[in-house]
């Protein structure tokens, strides 16, 4: 006989090999739900997902979840963070001009040592949206990647790079950025990217440089592109292009590059985009807050790959993708964007499979399938859920993160029953609350 595990148990149980059955099983967008469905998971990965009774029989011995009262949904992508940035909650209403006046005079306060603490609160938020996998862009990303680690989800690190702009701006930053990919060690929750700022604060010069390094060594390449028309103007003005033809002219769009919000691009730079195969890192919440928002009907019409981001606590206080997903939906119908793009399964497209290939990491990631990793979110079901004809449906239109109690990652809980269970979230909430003191005061002093 199995072993029968609780969900609702005081403590997470650790397993090498366990069955989560009798769950409502969204395997991932455009794949069957399974209404009473299993995952078999061995170490930290899939070996089988079927019906309860099925998996139960092909491996009687395994120890045993009953998820009957859970819908199961693949780990979140949020592909686009600076998780680092929760200092900013609040400050960026009403700024005009933000990314210049407010966040790089504050960043140039920034130092190594409080990027770990500073990085815990928007982690976790995230993570009790049912987010596994961050695709990051900040400084100093050594303690992003241990505040990563600390949580025991996915990272994607990206040292940020710029010489014409930004809080740091200079070559050294592409020099930090390679001696963090070449030097340091993370375990394999941690990806490396290369992570140019943006086209009016990289030069062509540098842009090229990273846009080699990343072919040459396989790694994807993550950017803003055509953020602002303030951005449009100032590369206009130096390089006699548009944001996205520089980025074309330095080898920087490719399969492997998710460029960032492209609110400024117009119908010739969609369609570079879109030739490149470039993926978009689509947040709508934080380019509204910025500026307006891109042309998303051309998105839709070109078929260029979304993938979902909130960007930072600046320009959208909250990481709850489930929300973003929400939010994408609603201003896509306002664009008349047709109803065949916007089914449930192409809004989890956007924080799963989409997020994942560009990564190069389909066939690790994004969906619950047999040989994937084990990253998985349970949802409770309750009164809220009812009823449940369509459960994708419900898990964006009318559950969200509230519902979130249980996240998988690697074939570990990173939350169970909304809890973290490795650490006191207590001490956590302390460490981030003296890193943002610290930082706060540092920005004080300066202004003075
Ligand atoms: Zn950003």
């Amino acid at each position: 006989m199995s072993e029968r595990l609780s969900l609702s148990a005081a403590v997470a149980p650790k397993h090498q090999e366990f069955i989560i059955g009798h769950a409502t099983l969204i395997q991932g967008p455009f794949l069957e739900t399974i209404s009473n469905g299993a995952v078999h998971v061995r170490e930290n990965r899939i070996v089988a997902v079927g019906p309860t009774s099925t998996i139960k029989a092909k491996a009687p011995e395994a120890a045993f979840f009953d998820a009957s009262s859970f819908i199961m949904i693949p780990g979140l992508f949020n592909a686009h963070t600076h998780v680092a940035m929760g200092f900013f909650r609040g400050l960026g209403h009403c700024k005009e001009n933000m990314i210049e006046t407010v966040l790089f005079p504050a960043e140039k306060s920034l130092s190594p040592d409080i990027l770990q603490p500073l990085s815990y609160s928007y982690i976790y938020d995230g993570l009790r949206a049912g987010v596994t996998s961050f695709v990051d862009h900040y400084y100093f990303s050594f303690g992003v990647a241990r505040a990563f680690e600390t949580f025991g989800v996915r990272g994607w690190i990206g040292e940020t790079v710029a010489d014409l702009g930004g809080a740091f701006p200079g070559r050294e930053s592409w020099n930090r950025a390679k001696e963090l990919i070449e030097s340091s060690s993370f375990g394999p929750l941690i990806s490396h990217l290369i992570a140019p700022h943006a086209a009016d604060t990289v030069s062509v010069e540098l842009l090229k440089e990273c846009a080699d390094y990343a072919r040459e060594n396989k790694i994807p390449l993550h950017m803003h592109l055509s953020q602002t028309p303030g951005e449009r103007e100032r590369v206009k003005n130096r390089d006699h292009l548009s944001p996205v033809a520089k980025a074309a002219k330095a080898g920087a769009l490719s399969e492997s590059s998710l460029v960032v919000h492209l609110t400024s691009a117009d119908s010739d730079d969609l369609k570079i985009v879109k030739d490149s195969g470039s993926t978009v890192g689509y947040c709508p919440t934080s380019t509204l807050f910025y500026d307006r928002l891109a042309r998303i009907e051309e998105f839709y019409e070109l078929g260029i790959p979304l993938a979902i981001g909130s960007d930072c606590a600046a320009s959208n206080d909250s990481a709850d993708i489930l929300s973003e997903l929400k939010i994408a939906e609603l201003l896509a119908r306002d664009h008349h964007v047709p109803n065949d793009h916007l089914s449930p399964d192409h809004l989890l497209a956007m924080a799963t499979t989409i997020p994942a290939k560009v990564l190069g990491r389909q066939n690790d990631l994004g969906t619950i399938e047999p040989g994937k990793l084990a990253d998985l979110v349970l949802l409770k079901r309750s009164l809220i859920s009812e009823p449940l004809d369509q459960p994708l449906a419900n898990v964006i239109y009318s559950m969200g993160s509230r519902d979130v109690s249980h996240v998988m990652v690697n074939g570990n809980w990173a939350l169970w029953n909304r809890e973290i269970p490795d650490w006191d979230e207590s001490q956590l909430l302390a460490d981030y609350r003296e890193a943002v003191n610290d930082i706060r005061g540092r920005i004080q002093t300066k202004a003075r």
